[in-house]
């Protein structure tokens, strides 16, 4: 199975490209941006770089211009299933999954779904995705064809693959050893669901073993860890402690942790946060999917996402993802990148525009921390992969999720939708 680049990619054989009149975030005015064999080699004031002959050069004409996103959250072995959930909750959207992996799930089904969405996320200026693949399955199908989906995609969007036990790392006697095989297999992180155990104890339980899996490995973990409302779900507090024994910080993601929104705020701002800020463990919230799943058995609902302006100003790294798209937990989503962040900025009373910027960044660099990305930014020595967005300022282009005009994947106009481009000479 080969994927075809997009038509007509009138640039591939350029070797230096300009863009000229570029607004990106952190600098004042415009500049351009020079790329040499993949690299941004310079980032200079308009009007200071002389295009030569030979050099594809486009006018972004003030326009904002980002590194692309990054969507550290989601779940490709599901996407675009359109499984119906009818009572919203995430119970019904794990047995429903249950269901159709035992009835429907091949792995040309998950190649050609997980496909389909890679193609339309390039084109929505996604060019990193973390994905969890479920290892809950004898057959492993899902790694099989997202390891493939992994190679096929990897000179337009780099994808992370975590080993994934949905239904519970002890759910079955051979959970552990699938979860082993997948990482045999070349899956890349380690991950989890204590939550999802039959008790606290197994929970913890998981944990530890999970974490010796991923510390004997030297891999990165992402944990599904307190995707609940009971506020007695603690387990980020054990996910804390074993990544601070095995000093494994900045290795450990907790992904979710929507309990936090319903913790007692002592134990949440003295104990907990502190904590997890000194052991430099990350947080992946996933906004559009924890308020549609959380909070449905509550009254007054809460908003069930974790407190993503107290773990920032505690110097946590925070990300959000996007999680779902047309699966058996969310029937929504578009590869939105600003959609996901914006809810996150309405959910987390993050709309000063200070913050507004902090909600850009847990779509872009923060979540290429997280995925430990090389070279990734608009710096010179990054490599040169960059979106033209349709707006002239990050916060236009938020505000109305603009159009990614052009998309540039490590110095290659991969899609241009301006028509407009000149090459010099
Ligand atoms: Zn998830």
């Amino acid at each position: 199975m080969s994927i075809a680049w997009p038509a007509a990619n009138a640039y591939a054989d350029a070797m230096r490209l300009v863009v000229n009149n570029c607004v990106v975030p952190g600098r004042s005015g415009t500049v351009s941006i020079v790329c040499d064999d993949g690299t941004i080699s310079e980032v200079a004031p308009a009007g200071a770089v002389a295009s030569i002959r030979g050099d594809v050069v486009i006018d972004a004409e003030g326009r904002f211009v980002s590194p692309p996103f990054v969507d550290a959250h989601f779940h490709l072995d599901s996407v675009l299933t359109r499984v119906p959930n009818r009572s919203g909750t995430l119970r019904e959207g794990i047995d429903n999954w249950a269901h159709y992996k035992r009835s429907k799930l091949t792995v040309e089904d998950v190649y050609q779904r997980a496909n389909r969405y890679c193609e339309h996320a390039f084109a929505r200026g996604i060019q990193a995705i973390r994905s969890h693949v479920d290892v809950c399955d004898q057959r492993l199908l899902g790694v099989e064809a997202l390891l493939q989906i992994r190679a096929d995609w990897k000179d337009r969007i780099d994808i992370q693959l975590v080993a994934f036990p949905q239904d519970g790392f002890f759910d079955g006697p051979e959970t552990r050893s699938l979860l082993i095989r997948a990482l045999d297999m070349g899956v890349d992180v380690v991950g989890g669901i204590p939550h999802n155990e039959r008790t606290g104890a197994l929970g913890h339980r998981s944990i530890v073993e999970l974490m010796e899996i991923a510390d004997e490995r030297d891999l990165l973990v992402d944990m599904h860890c307190d995707e609940s409302d009971d506020p007695g779900s603690r387990h980020v507090e054990i996910l804390t402690d074993e990544t601070y024994k095995r000093n494994m910080g900045e290795r450990v993601t907790a992904s979710h942790i929507t309990s936090t929104a319903m913790m007692d705020r002592y134990y949440l701002n003295r104990k907990l946060i502190p904590l997890m800020a000194r052991t430099g463990i990350h947080v992946i919230a996933n906004p559009l999917i924890n308020v549609h799943l959380g909070g449905h058995f509550h009254h007054p609902a809460p908003r069930a996402m974790a407190p993503i302006k107290e773990l920032l100003a505690a110097g946590i790294t925070v990300a959000c993802g996007q999680d779902c798209n047309e699966d058996p937990w969310y029937p929504l989503g578009d590869a939105d990148m600003f959609e996901v962040a914006k809810m996150g900025a309405h959910v987390g009373h993050m709309m000063g525009l200070a913050q507004l910027d902090e909600m850009y960044r847990t779509i872009t660099y923060y979540p290429a921390r997280i995925m430990r990305l090389d070279g990734y930014g608009l710096d010179p020595g990054a490599r040169a992969s960059f979106v033209i967005f349709d707006a002239p300022t990050l916060l236009d282009a938020m505000r109305t999720s603009a159009e990614r005009l052009v998309i540039v994947r490590d110095g290659t106009v991969a899609i241009d939708r301006r028509l407009n481009s000149t090459t010099d000479g």
